[in-house]
C-alpha cells in the first residue's frame, strides 16, 4: 500500500494538488487507499484509481446543458451569461477600481459604471441602485418606504415566488404592515382609495409572474395607482426594462415609469439575462431613501455582479434572449441532424420561459424524444444533459442547447446509448 506522502509526490497528483488544491486531492489518494484496504483494488493500482478518482473542477457545481426547452430554468440557475459577461466576471476577479476613482487616487461611487449603464438602458428612471436579487430589491423599497407603516397590496397579487417564499411574509419582515385589498380575482381603483390614509407608507402592485388567474377579473393599471398620491412600488419582476414584442403580457420597467411608478424593481436574472441581482429603478428622492436606508448595506451587490450587468447591459444580445426568439425551422433542422446521430423521432416541443415568467405563454419548437430510461444516465453524464420527461419520452429540446454544443449534446447521448 503506498503511503499517503509517496502517493502525493507522484507527479500526476502533485500536479493535481497545484490545480485543486491539497484536500481535494488527499480524499481522492484516501479513497482509494480504502478500497485498497478492503481488498477491492490491489494496493499497486492505488495511485492510477486516486487519479481516476480526481474532480474535474475544485467546485462542485457542474455545467449543464440545458435540454428542457425552459429558458430560466429555477434549479438550472436561471439565465446563463453572456460570454461578455463572463469575461468580465473574470476580468473583475482581481483587484478592480469598483469603488476607486484610479484618475485622483481617491474613493469613488461603488460600481458607478454599471449604475450609468442601467440609467442610459432606462432614462426614464432618474435614479438607479443594484442590489443582490429582486426580493432584497422589494424588501428594500417596502422598508425604506413603509416600514412602522402600511403597504397597500391587492388580494390578488399575494404571491409566492418560489419554494415557500411568500410575499406577504417577506414584507411582514420589514416591519411595515400589509393592508390587503380587493378579492383573489378583483380589484378596483376604489379599494385602493378606500385604504389610504395617514398610516399609508405606499402601494404595492406586484407581478403575478408565475401564475394566471382567467375569467372574471380585474386588477388596477398602475397609471390609475399613481394618482391616488402615494408613492407607487411596482415589482415588474422578470427584469423586462422595456416592452418586448414576444411577451405581450409581461409588464417592464420602462412602461411602469412613464405610468407614474415611484419606484420599480425587477430580477437581474430573469429577462434580462444577466448575474443574479435586484434592479430599482425610479424617482429621484425615493431611489436616494433606499440608498440610505442601513439596510441598503446589508444587501449590497458583490464586484463580479457588478462587472456581469454592466456586460450584459452594453454588450451583446444575451443566450436567454437568443434561446426565447430561436427560430422553430432552425431548431427543427438541429434537431434532424440530431436524431440522425443517435436515433430517435423529432416531435413537436413547447418550450417555456419558466424562472417565474410569461406563465401560459408556451414557445412552440422541436425536440428528439428518445426513451425516458436514458433521462438518468444523461443528468450524470459528461456533460451534464438535462432533458425533459413528458409522457414516458425523454424529450431533448434544442431551444436552450447553444448551437456550438449540439456535437457535445450528440456525443453524450451516444456514450449512453452504444
Ligand atoms: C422572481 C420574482 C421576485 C424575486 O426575484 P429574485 O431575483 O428571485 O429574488 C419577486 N417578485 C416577482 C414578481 C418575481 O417574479
Amino acid at each position: 500500500m503506498p503511503r499517503t506522502d509517496v502517493a502525493l509526490a507522484d507527479p500526476r497528483l502533485a500536479a493535481a494538488a497545484a490545480r485543486l488544491g491539497p484536500g481535494l486531492v488527499r480524499e481522492a489518494v484516501a479513497g482509494a487507499q480504502a478500497r485498497a484496504r478492503a481488498g477491492e483494488l490491489p494496493p499497486e493500482r492505488v495511485l492510477d484509481a486516486a487519479v481516476a478518482a480526481l474532480p474535474a473542477a475544485v467546485t462542485t457545481l457542474r455545467p449543464v446543458l440545458n435540454a428542457t426547452g425552459v429558458v430560466l430554468h429555477t434549479n438550472l440557475g436561471r439565465a446563463p451569461l453572456s460570454p461578455a459577461a463572463v469575461d468580465a466576471v473574470t476580468g473583475a476577479a482581481g483587484y478592480v477600481d469598483v469603488e476607486y476613482d484610479v484618475a485622483t487616487g481617491s474613493r469613488a461611487r461603488r460600481g458607478r459604471g454599471t449604475l450609468a449603464a442601467l440609467r442610459a438602458a432606462v432614462p426614464d428612471a432618474e435614479d438607479v441602485l443594484v442590489v443582490n436579487n429582486g426580493a432584497a430589491a422589494l424588501v428594500l423599497a417596502t422598508t425604506a418606504l413603509a416600514a412602522g407603516k402600511e403597504v397597500v397590496v391587492s388580494r390578488g397579487e399575494m404571491v409566492e415566488i418560489g419554494d415557500g417564499f411568500r410575499l406577504p411574509d417577506l414584507i411582514a419582515s420589514t416591519g411595515a404592515r400589509l393592508r390587503e385589498v380587493g378579492t383573489t380575482n378583483r380589484t378596483h381603483l376604489a379599494d385602493y382609495a378606500d385604504a389610504l390614509g395617514p398610516a399609508t407608507g405606499c402601494v404595492l402592485k406586484v407581478h403575478p409572474s408565475n401564475f394566471r388567474v382567467e375569467g372574471f377579473t380585474s386588477s388596477v393599471h398602475v397609471a390609475e395607482l399613481a394618482r391616488l398620491g402615494a408613492p407607487v412600488v411596482v415589482d415588474v419582476g422578470s427584469g423586462l426594462l422595456g416592452p418586448h414584442p414576444l411577451l405581450p403580457d409581461e409588464p417592464d420597467a420602462r412602461t411602469a415609469l412613464r405610468d407614474g411608478a415611484t419606484v420599480v424593481t425587477a430580477s437581474g436574472d430573469k429577462l434580462l439575462g444577466g448575474p443574479q441581482a435586484g434592479l430599482v429603478l425610479g424617482r429621484g428622492d425615493a431611489v436616494d431613501r433606499l440608498r440610505r436606508h442601513p439596510l441598503a448595506r446589508a444587501v449590497r451587490v458583490d464586484k463580479l455582479t457588478l462587472a456581469a450587468l454592466e456586460a450584459t447591459l452594453r454588450g451583446p444580445v444575451p443566450p436567454i434572449l437568443t434561446a426565447l426568439t430561436a427560430d422553430a425551422e432552425r431548431l427543427r433542422a438541429r434537431c434532424v441532424l440530431l436524431a440522425d446521430l443517435v436515433g430517435g423521432a423529432v416531435v413537436p416541443s413547447e418550450g417555456a420561459v419558466g424562472g417565474g415568467g410569461a406563465p401560459g405563454q408556451g414557445l412552440p419548437g422541436w425536440a428528439v424524444a428518445l426513451p425516458a430510461e436514458l433521462a438518468g444516465p444523461l443528468r450524470t453524464g459528461e456533460p451534464c444533459v438535462v432533458g425533459r420527461v413528458e409522457r414516458d419520452r425523454l424529450l431533448l429540446d434544442l431551444r436552450c442547447v447553444p448551437e456550438d454544443d449540439d456535437e457535445r449534446l450528440a456525443a453524450a447521448v451516444r456514450a449512453c446509448t452504444s
